[in-house]
């Protein structure tokens, strides 16, 4: 089937509604007494002229669901650019990956395997430091969403931590479902699953941050204590094909 196109917006429209979202996360913060926090471009699939248009507008944390794609656009973009890697990793991957000298952290850690092929790419390049992660867990439980089970969050947490010693276990990811809820489930389980996985790592909550919500639901991922949103079409327009993790 040919994907309908959809209108994406001029470079200057880009710089209009990422002013927009960013006032969106700072009234939400203030309501609920928090410093803005981290938002992440979701650029997939859109041209680099409007990643410059969002970098010009002092954007640097930008998403990306494709490690080709990823790649490509890195080295076409500013070294100050902080990439955030959000897509389903296969672990063949991975040192494509680990490769860019600018990826800034993998949030998209879902079993075993991605965890170990990436710490070895670290470790294989010699990249500097360890690669920050996240575990990304399947909240929805739809089998269309990548993420872990529930159940699986804190033995892949463990496995990252004691494990890995080129990773760094930063927080858990989430992408939820459609939930209209003022406290959508989705939520309320990674926020439990962070306090499972603090507990048992013996860190405290406060260390592992969330990266939950995106352009329909994030400020309510913000009242439900989101430390990372992550908005690609309210900023860059529609996409020309279904939503995909
Ligand atoms: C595409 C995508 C986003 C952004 O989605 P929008 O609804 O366009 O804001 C956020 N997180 C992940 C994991 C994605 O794949």
């Amino acid at each position: 089937m040919e994907a309908t196109p959809t209108p994406t917006p001029a470079p200057n429209l880009v710089s209009s509604s990422l002013a927009d979202v960013r006032a969106r996360i700072a009234n939400s913060c203030a309501a609920c007494g928090r410093q803005p926090i981290q938002l992440i471009a979701v650029s997939k699939t859109k041209p680099i002229p409007l990643l410059e248009a969002a970098y010009a507008a002092g954007q640097r944390h930008f998403g990306e669901n494709y490690v080709q794609e990823l790649v490509t656009k890195a080295a076409h973009m500013p070294m100050d650019i902080k990439w955030h890697f959000i897509g389903a990793l296969q672990s063949n991957k991975a040192k494509m990956l680990v490769g860019v000298p600018n990826l800034y952290m993998v949030e998209s850690v879902d079993r075993e395997k991605v965890a170990r092929a990436l710490d070895k790419a670290v470790g294989d390049m010699q990249r500097e430091g360890r690669l920050k992660v996240m575990v990304q867990v399947n909240t929805s439980g739809e089998d269309s969403k990548s993420g872990c089970a529930p159940g699986e969050t804190i033995e892949l947490a463990r496995f990252v931590d004691e494990e890995c010693a080129k990773l760094e276990l930063v927080g858990l990811m989430t992408i939820g479902a459609p939930d209209e809820a003022e406290e959508p489930v989705a939520f309320r389980v990674l926020r439990e699953e962070r306090e499972k996985v603090a507990r048992e790592l013996g860190r405290g909550v406060g260390e592992l941050i969330l990266s939950m919500g995106m352009s329909e639901d994030f400020e309510r991922a913000i009242r439900m204590g989101s430390d990372s949103v992550r908005v690609g079409s309210t900023i860059f327009g529609e996409r020309e094909y279904p939503k995909k993790e």
